[in-house]
């Protein structure tokens, strides 16, 4: 991977010196299952309602910076009061600011990998130290007990629920437990909750455990079950006094004026998501149960339960089986085996039945050539 100038490295904060520019590896393919969107159509109507928000939408006037309209739609949605909710340019910027306010030099992340891997990134940049308890390396479940010992002496954490890339979802009883053992704030990324809710038939997010604990908060996306990840909105729900941190040290104006129209309208429609969450829930058991079936059939495949929009894959010569879906057949997925503990595993976004037809036969075929 590339690396700073030598200038630069001595340009910038002695700690950021061995940081390494960022880089995609992004190629145009017809079919990408590799970043976690969704790929189906937009809900009928829906890009009708956006496009007409956007045009009504002045681009002279600086944005509200709480976003109101969009806070108060997400707030009835989940049926808590304004002042509980932050929205944010992605849900990266807010997992940045959670960062940037409850770490710092001489704090430590509770941190659970394989995770999302922003959260040592962006700890990394706010000189947070990270603690990491490991999942099971076989069934990749959360290791309960040893976080719970270890959140004492940690002074925040963020659990992933369902959890990307691993797809697993966390207890709630444990999640109370960690608010209660962790001094400080305890971050719950629900960014795929509503593929969970969809698999579960019921909701499974944590949010009613911040009643109990003050601690919690949680984060949501509109770029994965929304289908929106280009517009870049994101939110947390928590308690008045949490939101009130966010509300301070936030960009005033990361949240723009199209963001905001694009973000309420979906919102607004957002019963008509549902069925393409059950869709693609329902598509991910149907691709998860072909490719046990190649397993079954003596081909080197595993594939782990996932709650997510996505399966993780493990098979031999993973990065060659992923480089030949990209070449021969114009197929994106993700490449793990570089990432601690996931050797030789590939994560694939769960697309549209055509696009999963396409990855399942070409994945029969090159499996078996690469084995
Ligand atoms: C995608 C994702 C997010 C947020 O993504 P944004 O596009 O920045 O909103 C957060 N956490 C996890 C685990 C994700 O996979």
């Amino acid at each position: 991977m590339a690396e700073l100038s030598q200038k630069m490295k001595e340009l910038v904060q002695p700690y950021l010196a061995s940081i390494e520019p960022y880089d995609p590896n992004f190629t145009p393919t017809s079919i990408n299952l590799s970043a976690n969107e969704n790929t189906y159509p937009v809900p009928e109507g829906v890009r009708e309602a956006v496009d007409a928000a956007l045009a009504a939408t002045p681009l002279n006037r600086y944005p509200d910076p709480m976003s109101n309209d969009l806070r108060d739609e997400l707030a009835a949605w989940h049926g808590v009061p304004r002042e509980m909710v932050c929205a944010g340019n992605g849900g990266d910027e807010l997992l940045y600011n959670f960062l940037l306010a409850f770490g710092g030099r001489g704090r430590t992340l509770l941190n659970c990998p394989p995770c999302f891997s922003e959260y040592a990134f962006f700890a990394s940049l706010v000189e947070t130290g990270v603690h990491d308890v490991w999942r099971d390396p076989k069934t990749f479940e959360l290791d309960c007990a040893a976080v719970l010992e270890a959140a004492p002496s940690c002074d925040l954490a963020i659990v992933t629920s369902p959890n990307n890339p691993t797809g697993d979802v966390a207890p709630l009883d444990f999640i109370g437990k960690l608010c209660e053992a962790c001094p400080g704030m305890v971050m719950v990324d629900e960014a795929y909750i509503e593929f969970a809710d969809a698999s579960f038939g019921a909701k499974t997010t944590a949010q009613g455990l911040i009643e109990k604990y003050s601690n919690i908060v949680i984060l949501h996306t509109l770029s994965k079950a929304f289908g929106a990840a280009g517009a870049r909105c994101g939110y947390v729900i928590a308690a008045p006094e949490v939101i009130d941190v966010f509300a301070a040290i936030r960009q005033i104006y990361s949240v723009n004026v199209l963001t905001q129209a694009a973000a309420l309208a979906a919102v607004r429609a957002r019963d008509a998501y549902a069925p393409v969450v059950a869709q693609v829930a329902a598509e991910r058991e149907r691709v998860k149960t072909a490719l046990e079936a190649l397993a079954a059939k003596g081909l080197p495949v595993e594939v782990w339960p996932s709650f997510g929009n996505f399966l993780l894959v493990r098979t031999a010569h993973a990065t060659r089986v992923r480089e030949r879906l990209r070449d021969e057949y114009s197929i994106l997925v993700r490449d793990f085996s570089y990432a601690p503990g996931l050797a030789d595993c590939l994560r694939i976004t769960v697309g549209t039945p055509a696009e999963n037809d396409a990855v399942l036969s070409a994945l029969a075929v090159l499996v078996k050539e690469e084995m």
